[in-house]
């Protein structure tokens, strides 16, 4: 089977974990604030905080920026559906927005349309996929509305935009470890900020509201425990160490599938000047026919051997979303039809030139198949 996404474990990684599994302390400890370090050096934020994973990451930025019932926040409508739960869990409301048709990041003008005519306490931006989304507008619209950005970089970990890690242009950024991402602790996740207030707010939610400052213990807010263990701590340092090797690998990979894909009738991956993408998942756009029939595609597929999903949700359509606020249908035709069309490929670091070859030859003969059978 060519795996959608394999991991990358070896003999270091194993023996980061058992040391500590042999250690016998696995609780939140020195291994996690070295992984934190790590974490914040690489993409030059002043904290990070380690949490269990990224839905936790964003919820916890959501309570430290005091966004509360009432509130609204705007958000991408194209995601999985953890960053708009994360709102609808601090009672405030999500205010969904259309995305771009090539980046699937939220789209600035209809972001810039509903801050005029709604009340909008943050914003939720997300990096789609690990393409940066526009940070500086994004930046400038929070900032001219008095409002923090609080970046969804799940899938993002060392993308850049002009050199810049994205995650570290909002009040916080929230990025995911899970093992369909760049690099992996299994579960988990981290906060980065350059605030010294969110952050310590940040490290007292995740650990039952303990004062992470005072030498005895003091609970100063009513917490959670959402603390990451010491061996996906040292497991994630060890991760960190070669994340940079791994983003190297994954554009190589990007690059030969635009080579491969270049004249089909599917929508490849769009690069934006001066960002670079880490490709945590190639995403492409079958063409609009084909839409229909993209779960007999990605089954033929799998009777090829090749593992591949849809892209991601369109959130205000899925049944809680839709039943609570009356989602219709066209209230966000870009996200509708990128929901409808998109595709995720194999990419992972032990794949073989010839297997990508493999997945395009597979892919084509499957559009064929069902386009003459529409
Ligand atoms: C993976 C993902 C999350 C959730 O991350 P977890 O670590 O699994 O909780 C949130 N948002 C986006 C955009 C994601 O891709």
């Amino acid at each position: 089977m060519i795996r959608l996404m394999v991991p990358d474990i070896d003999d270091a990684d194993v023996a980061a974990v058992e040391k500590v599994l042999r250690s016998g302390f696995l609780v939140q400890g020195e291994n996690v604030a070295r992984f934190e370090n790590a974490v914040a050096a690489y993409v030059g934020a002043r904290h990070a905080v380690a949490v269990s994973n990224c839905t936790a990451a964003l919820y916890l930025s959501l309570i430290a920026t005091a966004v509360g019932p009432g509130d609204i926040v705007a958000v991408s409508a194209y995601s999985w559906p953890a960053t708009a739960n994360v709102i609808e869990l601090v009672g405030a409301r999500p205010l969904f927005v259309d995305v771009e048709p090539d980046t699937f990041n939220i789209s600035i003008e209809a972001l810039r349309r509903v801050l005029r005519s709604n009340d909008v306490a943050a914003i939720l931006a997300v990096h789609a996929f690990g393409a940066p989304a526009d940070c500086d507008a994004l930046a400038e619209v929070a900032l001219s509305n008095d409002i923090p950005l609080i970046e969804d970089a799940a899938c993002a970990l060392g993308s850049t935009l002009s050199g810049r890690h994205v995650g570290t242009w909002g009040l916080t950024g929230c990025f995911s470890f899970h093992p369909r991402k760049t690099i992996t602790t299994g579960e988990g996740g981290v906060i980065v900020t350059d605030d010294a207030e969110v952050a310590a707010t940040c490290r007292a939610l995740r650990n039952h509201g303990q004062d992470p400052d005072a030498r005895m213990p003091d609970f100063i807010l009513p917490g959670l425990n959402f603390r990451l263990t010491e061996f996906q701590g040292a497991l994630g340092e060890v991760q960190v160490a070669k994340i940079e090797r791994h983003i190297v690998e994954r554009r190589r990979r990007a690059a030969i599938y635009d080579r491969l894909l270049q004249g089909s009738d599917v929508q490849i991956p769009k690069r934006v000047d001066g960002s670079r993408e880490n490709f945590q998942s190639y995403v492409i756009l079958l063409p609009p026919a084909a839409a229909a029939s993209r779960s007999d595609i990605i089954a033929e597929l799998h009777e090829d051997d090749i593992e591949t999903t849809i892209g991601t949700y369109n959130i205000p359509a899925t049944t809680f979303f839709r039943r609570k606020y009356g989602y219709e249908l066209g209230a966000f035709p870009v996200t509708e039809s990128i929901a409808s069309q998109s595709l995720t490929l194999p990419l992972h670091h032990r794949m073989a030139a010839e297997e990508q070859e493999k997945v395009v030859q597979s892919l084509a003969k499957a559009l064929v198949t069902t386009l003459e059978r529409s």
